[in-house]
């Protein structure tokens, strides 16, 4: 006896569109494995959750898959898993190697139950990485890993210990003894220094320009790069950063680099300091981004560019939604 996995989508809720997958994918299941139907023993359904309509097992019968046992489950929900999708394990007499089938963009099996999934996302300050990484990971049920936050506590730790940050020796001193760990609560991040959770407090103006400036440093970069592979090699997640696509993971299969013009970029951080009660100019915050763009764009290690083969999405004039839609249906494209 062997077990014959296949799988199909289909595009909406309806008993026809149902009835025309199922039969096309038991179809193609026993062409592939030149099946006739005494052979077949079993066979198992389980769909998505939103597939409502018409029971997959019935549209087997239908088919002409008289005599086999049949059954169908709904499958649970599953953040990240594809959407209408049935799918279905045969058993069968026989000792060939069985050639498995997936029509209609159903090749993955669920996330859930497969390797470890990485996104990575890079792109300047402004262009939208974090809000979208956040959206994408709760969708998908994976986690967000911020790696400019771990560049952050770095030189709040600077700032809070009055070091001087300019003076090499004295960075690589607090980079040896470093304390740092990221931990997640109830799917938020949060950044650990010395035990204190500086998550909120590494987020000023002051912090985002000092940070850029330490992340040039070769050392520090080592030391973030190794502490982010390790987080993520275990755990499916999208990081976003500078370096991602090309230095931290630069063989992952879903990269993207989000873009967006400076002046759009300057007023979201504009709006967000204003909510929180920031006295800055626009002016001023242009002027930041600006800065911090040419120093992350021109530092000699693992400088901000776009990787060769990430997507580039200029989110401008996109909404969040948009954007976030654009990254799930392009990685499940992919998986
Ligand atoms: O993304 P965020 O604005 O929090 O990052 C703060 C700074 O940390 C960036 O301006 C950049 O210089 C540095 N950074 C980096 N590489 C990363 C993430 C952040 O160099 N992967």
């Amino acid at each position: 006896m062997k077990a014959i996995r296949g799988a199909t989508t289909v595009t909406e809720d309806k008993p026809d569109l149902i009835r025309q997958a199922v039969k096309e994918l038991l179809n193609a299941i026993s062409q592939a494995n030149g099946l006739e139907a005494e052979q077949i023993i079993c066979i198992m359904f389980s769909s998505t959750s939103d597939l409502k309509s018409y029971y997959p097992a019935k549209a087997a019968r239908e088919a002409g898959y008289a005599t086999c046992a049949l059954y169908s489950s709904l499958e649970p929900e599953i953040g990240g898993a594809l959407e209408k999708c049935i799918r279905v394990m045969l058993l069968v007499d026989g000792d060939k190697q069985p050639e498995h089938v997936y029509l209609n963009g159903a090749k993955n099996l669920r996330k859930d139950i497969t390797s470890v999934l990485n996104i990575a996302v890079d792109g300047p300050a402004g262009s939208g990485k974090s809000t979208v990484c956040k959206l994408v990971a709760k969708r998908l049920g994976i986690l967000y890993l911020d790696t400019g936050a771990m560049y952050r506590a770095i030189a709040y730790k600077c700032v809070k210990d009055k070091r001087d940050y300019g003076d090499k020796d004295v960075v690589k001193h607090i980079i040896n003894k470093l304390n740092l760990k990221v931990e997640y609560r109830e799917g938020k991040q949060i950044t650990l220094l010395d035990g204190e959770d500086v998550s909120e407090l590494i987020r000023t103006p002051q912090v985002s320009m000092l940070a850029s400036y330490i992340s040039a440093y070769s050392f520090v970069r080592t030391k973030m790069v190794a502490l982010q592979r390790e987080i993520v090699q275990k755990t499916s997640c999208i990081l976003d950063g500078r370096d991602i696509g090309t230095n931290v993971l630069p063989d992952c299969k879903f990269k993207f680099y989000l873009n967006a013009s400076s002046e759009v970029r300057a007023k979201r951080r504009f709006d967000e300091d204003q909510a929180k009660g920031g006295t800055q100019t626009f002016e001023q915050v242009l002027k930041e981004i600006n800065e911090r763009d040419f120093q992350d764009k021109n530092r000699a290690v693992a400088p901000l560019q776009k990787a060769k083969d990430a997507l580039e999405i200029d989110t401008s004039y996109m909404a969040i939604d948009e954007v976030v839609n654009e990254i799930i249906s392009k990685v499940q494209e992919k998986i």
